[in-house]
């Protein structure tokens, strides 16, 4: 082969009609608008659960890209029967196999006094015991449920992180074969860490 061939079989080879990096594009284009419709999972098969608290850089933290995972932020990144109902759907029909809860450290749900709470949302509604936890949903109700139940302070971030893991594992919404993972995001290092596993306590601590 003279070198003038290679270089040119080169240039075929480099060059694509406008036509086909066009089309690809809006094939791309295409499939991510009708993602759903075209039954196209996740990225990375995913449902994060997750505290909305603004300090924490779910995506990042994870390293995840748009696209990769479905995130529900709620306040604590509790198991509450709308992160039962979305992992129910996610995991049954868009082909996700895998949660992962994110809980952290300084949360809000550590620091309010249970009293405090109640008696605000008690004067707010004008009474607990008729007010609508689910405006679409009137029948469901707290019935005799305490307030502070729905709400879901926590005193233990690391056991409050195990329970949510838990509360999944057992729910007969989720699949078994769902993988479930839980860490708490410490807000002071900007790390993740198994829940039981404080590494800063450890070896910031005198050993004995
Ligand atoms: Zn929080």
């Amino acid at each position: 082969m003279s070198d003038e061939t290679e270089h040119d079989h080169e240039n075929d080879h480099e060059h694509d009609h406008v036509h086909e990096r066009i089309d690809e594009d809006v094939t791309e284009r295409e499939d991510w608008a009708r993602r759903r419709r075209r039954d196209i999972p996740t990225g990375e098969n995913l449902l994060v659960i997750a505290c909305m608290d603004e300090r924490i850089p779910v995506e990042e933290v994870l390293g995840l890209e748009l696209g990769d995972a479905q995130i529900f932020r709620n306040a604590g990144g509790k198991v509450t029967a709308d992160v039962i109902r979305s992992a129910a759907l996610t995991t049954n029909f868009f082909d996700t196999d895998e949660i992962v809860v994110v809980n952290h450290t300084d949360c809000g749900m550590m620091s309010a006094p249970d009293e405090a709470i109640r008696e605000g949302l008690e004067a707010q509604t004008g009474g607990l015991d008729d007010a609508d936890i689910d405006p679409s949903l009137p029948e469901l109700s707290l019935g005799d449920a305490d307030v502070m139940d729905w709400i879901k302070t926590t005193d233990d971030i690391d056991e409050a992180c195990a329970a949510q893991v838990a509360y999944l594992e057992q729910s007969s919404f989720v699949p078994d074969d769902v993988t479930i993972t839980g860490y708490v995001y410490e807000v002071e290092s900007g790390e993740l860490r198994q829940p039981g596993d404080r590494i800063a306590e450890e070896i910031s601590e005198r050993r004995v």
